[in-house]
């Protein structure tokens, strides 16, 4: 049995760097707290957690001998200071794409300018990218919430890094209809997501079974299952290699493996390796 991997799997440029980050304050001896959880990975959050590392949601709970981490997705300058205020040290783990957002909307607010971001107000990077730009920001899910949208000032239109391109520019379009003034558009759309699924796609073209590694609540990796299904029926999301059913590899000659964005390099060894015995076994059958 042959195993192929997607063209693109697993860790994204800004959760491993982000990953990086901690696992470097830990080499270094620090007491390591990540504001809010660093990944959504179940395993290796307790992975990090036997390390030593600590989940905080809150400010109080900090406390001063040790080392905060800001995860990829950032958080509010506001929010920033009184973590540098509150610990020891701070460790900015917001992804550079992030932060390229994080910018354009404070830029836009110092020229008085209005701000429009297209995504899901409540997610931890817009609450983020709101705090750059007070008074000045708006978060719209998409285009049918700019009718809701008070006049606006030669606004910029940017994009939740992780959203869907379509959304995003019905939105612009839904602006410009609505305004005047110049709009300045910057798409701010990060292409990693969009990467993993065109590879699954590619991969569950070529293969009779398809493994996506990653969290059954995880949002990227059900999308990556749906993307697997529409060209391979036999496409399962699994968390760990314990949940690969050795009889649906009967009579499979080529699996292919791909893992969501939160999804550690060692659990996708792990089921890697699992495929490996279990062909080697059939193969003996
Ligand atoms: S999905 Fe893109 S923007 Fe988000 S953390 Fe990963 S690399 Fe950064």
């Amino acid at each position: 049995m042959e195993i192929i991997l997607a063209e693109e799997y697993g860790f994204c440029f800004g959760v491993e760097r982000a990953v990086e980050m901690v696992e470097k304050a830990l080499t270094d001896g620090e007491t390591v707290r990540t504001f809010g959880p660093l990944i959504h990975n179940q395993q290796e959050m307790e992975r990090l957690g036997k390390e030593g590392v600590k989940t905080i949601n809150e400010l109080q709970e900090i406390a001063p001998n040790e080392t905060v981490v800001i995860r990829a997705h950032g958080v509010p300058p506001q929010v920033e200071a009184e973590l540098r205020a509150k610990a020891l040290k701070v460790v900015d783990a917001t992804c550079p794409f992030v932060t390229r957002v994080q910018r354009l909307a404070a830029r836009a607010a110092a020229q008085d300018r209005h701000v429009v971001v297209v995504g899901n107000p409540e997610h931890p990077e817009m609450i983020g990218v709101k705090g750059y730009a007070p008074n000045h920001a708006f978060i719209v899910r998409d285009a049918s919430e700019v009718a809701n949208l008070p006049k606006l000032k030669k606004p910029l239109v940017v994009s939740q890094t992780t959203i869907k391109a379509q959304t995003f520019f019905e939105a612009v379009e839904a602006v410009k209809a609505r305004t005047d003034d110049e709009v300045e558009v910057i798409n701010t759309i990060c292409s990693a997501t969009r990467d993993r699924q065109d590879a699954a796609r590619e991969l569950a073209e070529k293969a009779e079974a398809v493994y996506i590694i990653g969290g059954k609540h995880s949002s990227n990796s059900r999308k990556l299952l749906a993307v697997c299904k529409e060209k391979c029926e036999k496409s399962f999301l699994i968390e760990t290699e314990e949940e690969i059913n050795p009889e649906d590899l009967k009579g499979i000659k080529r699996v292919g493996v791909t893992a969501g964005a939160s999804t550690p390099n060692w659990l996708i060894e792990k089921v890697i390796q699992r495929l490996k015995e279990i062909g080697e076994q059939l193969e003996k059958q």
